[in-house]
């Protein structure tokens, strides 16, 4: 019947929905995101304080609407992936990622999200040869590139890899903007970070973990930076709060002194290296199964 876990036709009930509009992925108006040096991960997804008030509101609303109508909450499933590669023609060397290596990425997505209950099926890639959109997929050429290449619904997770320059990673949208963009839904990321490319020390496939837990509605761990209030920084209480982003592997820093805990620097939702992230906090864990029965499920 549904390939998730639980779920409730409850839910149906009109979640009317309030013109919300929240392209926050881009926004660098704020912030402790500043753009880091050659060589360093950087991800443009980094809402202002002002977007997040904005989005933990509409959250929080809809969630509890949820709970009054009974509805139950998706705890985990298997999600639908489609991966797009886009390319400037054949070979590595012009972003034509071969079938093994999405398949390695595939596996490295399974084996982070494992503890969290959210698992991935691959149902098909597409491989489009088109340099402008390769080279402008993050700006100009984004809206034609997923206009023509997206499949599925809220709950179908879509993925492409090209080139996005400027230094740039990986960029996603938030559960939160698919009912006003539905066909920006999904994740980009450079075809260099799958398992196997280029671009070391962010080439063991995490770039697509961090991004999909963007897509899963998580903010990056240095959100807000060193503020912590009730849903203040990233909104997962058990995420110590850091003032900025973490580079390479720095054990023991603690940029928020005052604040309990070292800085999560081997959360996905930092910047640093593959090698050095390995775990999604239960916290996280609890707010994307809220995030995705809230935004996606069903939907
Ligand atoms: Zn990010």
């Amino acid at each position: 019947m549904s390939k998730f876990s639980i779920f409730s036709l409850v839910m149906l009930i009109a979640m009317a929905v309030v013109g919300f509009k929240g392209d926050a992925r881009a926004d660098k108006q704020d912030n402790n995101n500043a753009k880091p040096g050659p060589g360093e991960r950087y991800c443009p997804v980094h809402p202002s304080d002002e977007e997040v008030a904005r989005m933990e509101s509409d959250f929080e609303s809809r969630e509890e609407n949820l709970q009054r109508q009974g509805a139950a909450e998706a705890t985990g499933g298997v999600i639908n992936v489609y991966f797009h590669v886009v390319n400037k023609g054949s070979g590595i060397a012009n972003g034509d990622v071969s079938a093994a290596m999405i398949n390695d990425q595939m596996n490295v997505l399974r084996s982070a999200y494992a503890s969290t209950g959210w698992s991935f099926n691959l149902v098909s890639t597409d491989r489009t040869t088109n340099a402008t959109w390769y080279n402008n997929c993050y700006g100009n050429s984004e809206s034609a590139m997923k206009n023509a290449l997206r499949i599925g619904t809220a709950d179908d997770l879509n993925v492409y890899t090209c080139n996005p320059g400027g230094g740039i990673l990986g960029f996603a949208t938030f559960p939160s903007s698919y009912n006003s963009q539905p066909k920006l839904d999904g994740v980009v990321v450079l075809f260099s970070s799958l398992p196997g490319g280029s671009a070391a020390p962010y080439n063991l496939g995490d770039t697509a973990t961090h991004e999909v837990g963007h897509w899963m509605g998580l903010y990056h761990t240095f959100q807000g930076g060193c503020a912590r209030q009730a849903n203040g920084g990233d909104a997962v209480a058990d995420t110590p709060a850091e003032k900025s982003a973490a580079f390479g592997c720095p054990g023991g820093r603690d940029t928020c002194r005052n604040i309990t805990g070292l800085d999560p620097i081997e959360n996905f939702m930092d910047y640093t290296d593959d090698s050095c992230m390995f775990k999604f906090s239960a916290g996280q864990d609890s707010r994307m199964d809220a995030q995705f029965t809230t935004y996606r499920l069903n939907k």
